[in-house]
């Protein structure tokens, strides 16, 4: 049991790679907060989570707003004492050219990954900052160290979070808090099955040629990155020792992108 006696809050856990992190977590021990926008889809997570024998509770919270993110992290404190490990993980995309772009779009995107991250981020820092330290993790993407057409918007929110984690890195230090980011490459959730029609229609190519010929092309080896690879690197993240390993970008994509 890798994370006993630790407490985490993941959102955007209602489904995908937020889930497979909570559960993942729950299994090493530690007690979950599943964090999502849809009351069901959280307290669905949270109740197969105590099916398995984890200890779990279900948090209404858009990341977006202000005021559900710190009632959350204050029902988490109540019920729980406070946070030991935050994953900023809630995500959406839109896929579009820069030049067609709503504005409406474009701050969508922005304030689900960057905003919704700062406040996740101030919300756990004080309960870490008052307790005895944590963990920071925040769920970028390939898209945080480069840039792929149509995603502008994610692209520039995922470039975002990796200097909100360096910043966290620095700042807390000294509270013995440490702060890194997960870079996955393409994982086929509902977020990239929602994306396979829509860049097929702007790009004019077969579904199937944008997972070969786009999502794929650069890997080595052709595959998709998994959830279960995700979790696994989100809890050696949590469980690492010391402040070694801190202010750091993981890349897991099958290789397409190399640092
Ligand atoms: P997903 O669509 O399966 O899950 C995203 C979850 O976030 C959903 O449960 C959704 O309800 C929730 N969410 C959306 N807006 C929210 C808000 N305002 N407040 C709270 N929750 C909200 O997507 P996923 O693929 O599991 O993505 C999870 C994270 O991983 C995202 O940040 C995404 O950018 C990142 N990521 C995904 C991939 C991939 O290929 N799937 C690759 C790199 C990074």
């Amino acid at each position: 049991m890798r994370l006993e006696n630790r407490t985490a809050l993941i959102t955007g856990a209602g489904r995908g790679i937020g889930r497979a992190i909570a559960e993942l977590f729950a299994r090493e021990g530690a007690r979950v907060a599943i964090a999502d926008l849809s009351h069901d889809s959280a307290s669905e997570a949270a109740e197969s989570i105590r099916a398995a024998g984890g200890e779990a509770m279900a948090l209404v919270m858009d990341v977006t707003d202000e005021q559900a993110v710190d009632d959350g992290f204050s029902q988490l404190a109540d019920q729980w004492g406070g946070v030991d490990i935050a994953v900023a993980n809630a995500g959406v995309q839109h896929i579009d050219p820069v030049h067609k772009l709503a504005y409406a779009d474009w701050r969508k995107v922005v304030d689900v990954h960057l905003n919704g991250a700062f406040l996740v981020t101030r919300a756990a820092l004080n309960q870490m900052y008052a307790g005895t330290g944590g963990t920071m993790l925040y769920m970028g993407s390939v898209h945080s160290l480069e840039a792929s057409p149509l995603k502008s918007p994610y692209v520039a929110a995922k470039h975002g979070m990796l200097g909100l984690c360096r910043a966290v890195a620095k700042e807390g230090a000294e509270h013995g808090v440490r702060s890194n980011i997960i870079c996955p490459g393409f994982v086929r959730t509902p977020l990239v099955e929602k994306q396979i029609p829509e860049q097929a229609k702007e790009l004019g190519i077969s579904e199937e040629e944008v997972i070969r010929n786009v999502m794929l092309k650069n890997t080595v080896d052709g595959e998709f990155t998994t959830v279960e690879d995700i979790a696994e690197l989100a809890v050696h993240l949590a469980a690492f020792p010391s402040a070694a390993l801190t202010g750091q970008s993981i890349v897991v994509s099958h290789g397409w992108h190399m640092q």
